[in-house]
């Protein structure tokens, strides 16, 4: 069967051969046999790797765990909130997108007080706002306890510089959540920095879409040890010792982990260096051509895009585009989202899709149909 489409979409990305064939792989049995146990956690080791190449290249930290837990990605949102917040706790939900809003509500849903610090959407959120307002709160003896954030904001294709945000929070003793779902793999996350760092299969991993995984700090693990909890499968309590006990809370996905497991061997082999420069020149490519269309991206400053997504700020026709790259060239792209649905098309250079010629090939396409 063939499938001649490209689709550059900011997640799901595309699976190469080797992910699928070793999906296909007979598993072993996750509930009785320790051979499962071994390979899973030779996968949180690797992906420990990718997690800590952060700018400086710092090696593994010990004193971080990474789990996977079966579900997409927002099923790390919800965890990391569900599991880290009860009744009155408060939260600071820093905001310059989508996904950093939406982490008010899931704060809400579990019962604690959710402190929105928004910023418009064409901007990264800057360190010395959070620095005044936590010093606020610390003044009027009302001290946050927990704060969310998004390092790459997909539907806008703007990248957080998180690490100065990351200093004033752990100034203030407060336990940091970051959404790194569209970023972990295909650029340096500041893990090291972050308590609750939440990446997913389906992004710049290139494995299907079913898995979620979470590098825990032990501030972190103590803190979800402490809180009162209402949840079952999103609790990231049982994890913690889970590898080593060999028992999960519930089956696990073999297929899937054996998918990523493959994503995870291939960037490694790779190099991350290498990974992450490919991820920036097919970036800095598609901005080129956007350029060259007379297309602006959407965050105000190019040192905010992501090397991970473009956004292309079209003005009400990023359906009828969408449309047409699809029908006419096989060419699947993806529109922006809320408010902005129709007026950010977005082409996704993440992953498998990260390169080069796929970028040319989508933007001699997007050319193509503006004319
Ligand atoms: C893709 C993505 C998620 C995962 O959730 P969806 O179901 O795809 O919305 C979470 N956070 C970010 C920043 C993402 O890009």
């Amino acid at each position: 069967m063939s499938d001649e489409r490209l689709r550059m979409t900011p997640g799901p990305t595309e699976v190469p051969a080797a992910v699928r064939e070793r999906m296909a792989e007979p598993q072993p049995n996750p509930d009785v046999e320790s051979a499962f146990f071994d390979r899973y956690r030779a996968l949180t080791d690797d992906l420990e790797t990718i997690y800590a190449a952060d700018a400086d290249g710092d090696p593994s930290d010990a004193d971080r765990d990474v789990v996977v837990l079966g579900g997409e990605g927002i099923l790390g949102l919800e965890a990391a909130v569900a599991s880290l917040v009860e009744d009155g706790t408060r939260v600071l939900c820093l905001s310059n997108g989508r996904y950093g809003e939406g982490f008010a509500d899931f704060v809400t849903d579990y019962g604690g007080e959710a402190v929105t610090l928004e910023v418009p959407w064409q901007e990264t959120l800057e360190a010395d706002p959070v620095r005044d307002r936590l010093e606020r709160a610390a003044d009027e003896g009302e001290p946050f306890d927990v704060a969310t954030m998004v390092h790459c904001e997909t539907p806008t294709g703007t990248l957080n510089d998180l690490e100065p945000i990351l200093d004033a929070l752990d100034e203030h003793e407060v336990v940091s959540v970051v959404d790194a779902v569209s970023s972990l793999g295909g650029t340096p996350v500041p893990t090291g920095k972050v308590d609750v760092c939440l990446g997913a299969s389906q992004k710049c991993l290139s494995a299907p879409p079913g898995l979620t995984t979470c590098a825990v700090s032990d501030r972190a693990w103590e803190r979800i040890a402490s809180v009162e909890n209402r949840t079952y499968y999103a609790d990231l309590e049982p994890w913690r010792t889970a590898a080593d006990e060999e028992w999960f809370p519930y089956t696990h996905l073999t297929a899937n982990l054996a998918g990523l497991e493959a994503a995870v061997d291939r960037l490694l082999e790779e190099g991350l260096d290498s990974v992450f420069e490919r991820h920036e020149r097919a970036a800095s490519r598609c901005r080129e051509r956007a350029a060259d269309l007379g297309l602006e991206t959407y965050p105000e400053r190019e040192a905010d895009a992501s090397p991970t997504v473009t956004a292309l700020a079209v003005d009400g026709r990023a359906s009828d585009l969408q449309q047409a790259m699809h029908e006419d060239h096989g060419i699947v792209l993806t529109t922006g989202l809320g408010d902005l649905e129709d007026d950010i098309l977005r082409v996704g250079h993440m992953g498998e899709n990260a390169r080069v010629d796929r970028v040319e090939r989508t933007m001699d396409a997007l050319e193509a149909v503006l004319e």
